[in-house]
């Protein structure tokens, strides 16, 4: 038997919420062969189809349909889905291609076979039930999810089967947000809170900076030893930092919904660029990781809120860090980088330069609700 973790991506677009369910399942020896041989029989299938497309340049799914279904049924045994789902798929790309690790789709009865509580896989053998785990699950099965089709795939030893669940989900009404908070995303706090009443509140970076420093020493002597075992230690190393990475991104995104609860306005910095990014990481291998785990934790935060009725809005980052938030002053002599200070220059309005980040962002949002746009540049 064999339990993978529930896992989650995201992606939120309008009104629809897209998450891809990991979904953890159990399977017996019997099965897991099975399974093996059903894609090992679907990779040639595509392989030798895609011969077939290489040879005739024929990429009608017509012809090639009657010129390759029967040898993929007698040849391959593969079952009439999966026969055509191979056709589809070497259809796709239009060049040949070799398909080495293929995830085939899974046409399955989804809403039965969810409330039974197994996944009817298709196999060489036919309709083979898999039991999966609820635990973790629940809340997809409450009627408002709808999972699309799912793709089976074998990856490092485990098989994985990500469902997309779909939901639809009212954006909360701007006259509805009754509170504003500025986010400021850092390295030595991972995460400065300003809100509407005026508090701060810090998000400790230091211990996930300490265990980055951690990998980081892992990879770079790995990365000394240039031999096949070091290479495939590095790649597994690569993996378990950005499933640590992901977690942590997952409870800071997870606290700020649940901290400020709904109708909250979220206001962040847009990182995308490179500008705001670079201002706060110097060094260049650093701003790689750093980057991505701040565009994670934004596009977390994005779907959270939208779940919890909240929204938030990414705003220029370039002038959050230089802005007295008690006069309007900007300049960049405002901000002591090292010693991460902030002294107006001209009211000497003084406090720590992540708290400043977070009062800008605050103020940019509550500009923002009241006159419907994104304030570019600094104040007049
Ligand atoms: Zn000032």
């Amino acid at each position: 038997m064999r339990y993978d973790r529930s896992h989650e991506c995201w992606g939120a677009s309008a009104t629809v919420l897209t998450l891809t369910a990991k979904v953890p399942w159990y399977s017996n020896p019997d099965q897991v062969t099975l399974l093996q041989q059903t894609v090992e029989a679907y990779r040639q299938g595509c392989n030798w189809v895609s011969g077939v497309v290489d040879t005739t340049h024929g990429l009608q799914q017509a012809a090639l349909h009657t010129e390759t279904y029967r040898p993929l049924r007698a040849q391959f045994g593969l079952r009439s889905q999966m026969a055509q789902s191979v056709i589809k798929t070497v259809i796709a790309p239009w060049t040949r291609v070799r398909f080495t690790k293929p995830a085939f789709d899974l046409v399955w009865n989804r809403d039965d076979s969810l409330k039974a509580g197994a996944f009817s896989l298709n196999t060489l053998a036919g309709r083979v039930p898999i039991p999966f785990a609820r635990q973790g699950m629940e809340r997809f099965f409450d009627g408002t999810w709808q999972c699309g089709t799912a793709h089976l795939v074998h990856r490092h030893g485990r098989w994985f089967l990500p469902v997309p669940m779909t939901k639809d989900v009212a954006e909360t009404d701007w006259a509805e947000i009754r509170q504003v908070v500025g986010l400021d995303f850092g390295i030595n706090v991972l995460v400065t809170a300003y809100d509407s009443q005026g508090q701060t509140t810090f998000f400790p970076g230091r211990a996930v900076k300490a265990r980055r420093a951690h990998f980081k020493l892992l990879r770079q002597t790995l990365q000394r030893r240039q031999t096949p075992s070091a290479r495939r230690r590095l790649k597994r190393l690569g993996q378990r930092e950005n499933r640590w990475m992901t977690d942590v991104n997952h409870r800071v995104s997870k606290a700020l919904v649940v901290r400020y609860g709904v109708q909250t306005l979220f206001v962040l910095e847009d990182l995308t660029g490179m500008r705001g990014a670079t201002e706060r990481v110097r060094r260049r291998d650093r701003y790689t990781s750093v980057s991505w785990a701040f565009y994670q934790l934004r596009q977390m935060l994005e779907y959270k809120a939208t779940l919890y009725q909240s929204r938030t809005i990414a705003v220029d980052p370039r002038y959050t860090s230089q802005t007295c938030p008690h006069c309007g002053h900007v300049a960049r002599g405002n901000r002591d980088k090292r010693r991460h200070r902030f002294a107006c220059q001209q009211c000497h309005y003084r406090s720590n330069d992540d708290r400043i980040g977070a009062m800008n962002l605050h103020r940019q949002g509550i500009e923002y609700r009241v006159t419907g746009a994104i304030a570019a540049g600094p104040r007049s």
